[in-house]
């Protein structure tokens, strides 16, 4: 093992200003990386980049070494500064100091001390050689796992918790006692090996820099030195530190992204454990008496125009297999071969065993369909905008998202480490305004190319443009593009007849091309980057050889047979055509085509009674949508008949007039 720290400071006109400072204790695997992230961290700091950095690296051997569990964490809420000081002496009582009050009087000689005092709690002697420095207890760390990457961002709270199972645990100290001096912090803790770590929610008023800290010692006075040997110089592991969990007072909505976890939201805990059952159960309980509660329908047919349920026939307009061509002759042929090849189950990541030539071979396929370099495959459309998104922005920077991006698109966000910015739907005078508004060195902006839910498309060539200006990368979500929009199905870039790309081009193969799994398009560099850096694509076994095959077949009958994508595109504008024909002012270019309802319960009734009358389309209501902007969602197939389409749209227009 190694112990490593850090100390960065910036000049200040001739003085040197401390900005950030660190260790840890780490194996031989993880210097490297520690290293490299401790010099980010000191160099880019948000309180300034340094001018002057000290890495010191120090062999520890493993009998120096020891191992000690984490104090328990409890939480006492209190009201104000009088009562969190009521909760100190409470605490000094309990590990028998003899005189509580007067320990609580020499805590505000400790304000302007950068370590803490060591205070003999029978004679109130401070025992620290320096008293304007005070001790500094240091080589400590948490348990770490050497197989998981480095998470090495500051955490105030995990690094509290080490230090104090350290003090708590060293000869001669009975406890400590601590109050921060961020003027934004006001929970403070008190600690022993008796009580446990303590937090208490209000120890000074807000705003206040005055913090400090005491070690309170009871032993003999020639055995001081040992004491702080221990504190300074004893390498120190301590186990099952856990992370705290809060509960978030304010409920997010799905666009929203969710905030970081920071020092002032510690005070907002809540340790009063509940029956986690009783917790799901409410929960469920909830959604159900908000008519949200969520059942599906069991399908006993292939995926196709017409399908069986319960014995029944329907006419299917809410599937997003476009094409209908999950049965189609090519398809299936192409599986067969696949399933007397390869078996099924891969069996591995496509870093170790998992990866086929068939996966090599869909992979070409794609890139050649999209016109780029390259590209990859992950297993579901979803992962896919995961494990991009948190790649490409592992390391910080700005993301401009359309406010009605799919929901794999804002968790691709939320697992970044970047800033997110919401912009207004396809409205590209804000999204030029939210970029000014929010300067970075690094950023990318991403939509959905056709809206999922809204059957819209993104004005490509204005985003493109604002992308390229603004040294922004860019990317589009085609799972609704692909196989349905551009004269012969290739998507966004078609329809627009642009030969310039967006650097991203991501898609999925479970709707038009029928079969499963998502992919990414783009430039070499990228598809390399991706394969090296994207989690989901790294720890995940790899498609089986039939859903690969799936693909590829799907890809080509697009190629082979353009005629389909005609033909969805043909019934897109005769449904539009007969809805008009009706007096429903509607209209769609893609395969969606939404008829918006706005009350969620009159939406649900509708798609009831049309499921009554044969037809299967599927209501969207919140938090899929808007509150208030519940709606039909028609989802078309190239398989449809004029005959089923008119039906349709006279029956939807004549259960909305009532
Ligand atoms: C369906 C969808 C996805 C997810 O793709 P899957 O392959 O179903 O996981 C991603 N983005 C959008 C816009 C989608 O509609």
């Amino acid at each position: 093992m190694f112990s490593i720290k850090m100390r960065a400071s910036k000049d200040d006109n001739g003085r040197s200003v401390h900005i950030s400072g660190a260790e840890k204790i780490i194996s031989e695997k993880q210097l490297d990386s520690c290293v490299n992230s401790l010099m980010e961290r000191g160099l880019y700091h948000p309180k300034g980049n340094a001018d002057f950095m000290n890495i010191k690296i120090e062999r520890v051997k493993g009998d120096e070494l020891e191992y000690l569990d984490a104090l328990p964490v409890t939480t006492v809420e209190v009201k104000d500064r009088q009562e969190g000081h009521r909760e100190i002496v409470r605490f000094l009582e309990e590990i028998a100091v003899p005189e509580p009050q007067k320990v609580l009087a020499v805590l505000k000689d400790t304000y302007a001390m950068r370590g803490a005092m060591l205070l003999d709690v029978n004679t109130l002697e401070r025992l620290e050689p320096d008293g304007n420095r005070g001790i500094r207890a240091t080589y400590m760390d948490q348990e770490r796992s050497e197989n998981v990457d480095l998470k090495l961002e500051k955490n105030h709270y995990e690094e509290a918790i080490v230090l104090a199972t350290k003090v708590a645990n060293c000869p001669g100290i009975v406890g400590e006692i601590c109050i921060s001096d961020d003027p934004d912090y006001v929970t403070g803790y008190v600690a022993s090996k008796k009580t446990g770590y303590r937090r208490i929610t209000k120890m000074k008023e807000l705003g206040s820099e005055n913090g400090g800290r005491i070690f309170l010692y009871n032993g003999k006075k020639e055995d001081v030195e040992k004491t702080i040997d221990y504190l300074q110089k004893k390498r120190v592991i301590v186990k099952g530190v856990k992370p705290l969990v809060t509960i978030q007072s304010a409920k997010l909505s799905d666009n929203q992204p969710v905030p970081d976890l920071n020092e002032s939201s510690l005070s907002a805990i809540n340790c009063e454990r509940k029956n986690p059952m009783t917790v799901i159960e409410n929960t469920l309980s909830d959604l159900k008496e908000k008519h949200l509660f969520r059942t599906m329908k069991s399908i006993e047919s292939a995926q196709g125009s017409h399908i069986l349920m319960n014995g029944k026939e329907y006419l299917l307009m809410a599937s997003n297999s476009y094409l209908d061509i999950t049965k189609h002759p090519h398809m299936l042929e192409r599986c067969r071969a696949a399933i007397d090849k390869y078996g099924v189950g891969s069996g591995g990541s496509r870093l170790t065993t998992g990866n086929m030539d068939l996966h090599e071979e869909l992979e070409n396929k794609i890139a050649g369909f999209k016109g780029t370099e390259a590209s990859i495959v992950f297993n579901t459309g979803y992962v896919a905008n995961l494990a991009v998104i948190s790649a490409i922005m592992k390391n910080g920077g700005v993301i401009f998202s359309d406010e009605l991006n799919h929901a794999s698109i804002i968790d691709g966000c939320r697992l970044s480490k970047a800033g997110c910015v919401v912009y207004k739907h396809n409205d590209m005078e804000d999204l030029e305004r939210k970029i000014a508004e929010n300067p970075c060195e690094f950023g990318l902006v991403v939509s959905d190319a056709v809206f999922s839910m809204d059957g819209d498309i993104l004005k490509l060539p204005r985003f493109l443009e604002i992308c390229r200006r603004n040294n922004l990368l860019s990317m589009i979500d085609e799972a609704h593009a692909t196989g349905v929009i551009g004269a012969t199905g290739h998507g966004i870039s078609e329809h627009f007849h642009m030969s310039e790309k967006p650097d991203i081009m991501m898609g999925t193969l479970s709707k038009a091309i029928g079969g499963e799994g998502g992919y990414v398009a783009g430039s070499r560099l990228l598809i390399d980057y991706l394969r090296n850096t994207a989690r989901g694509f790294i720890f995940s076994t790899s498609l089986s050889a039939v859903s690969v095959a799936a693909d590829i077949a799907g890809i080509e009958i697009i190629e082979k047979e353009p005629e389909l994508v005609q033909r969805l595109q043909h019934n897109v504008r005769y449904f539009c055509k007969k809805l008009q024909e009706s007096g429903l002012n509607i209209s769609s270019e893609t395969a969606i085509i939404p008829v918006v309802i706005g009350d969620e319960k009159k939406a649900m009734d509708i798609s009831e009674k049309l499921m009554e009358e044969g037809f299967f389309i599927s209501a969207i209501r919140y938090p899929t949508v808007a509150k208030g902007s519940a709606r039909l969602r028609v989802a078309l197939m190239a398989s449809h008949t004029e005959d089923e389409l008119e039906r349709a749209a006279r029956l939807i227009a004549g259960m909305l007039e009532k």
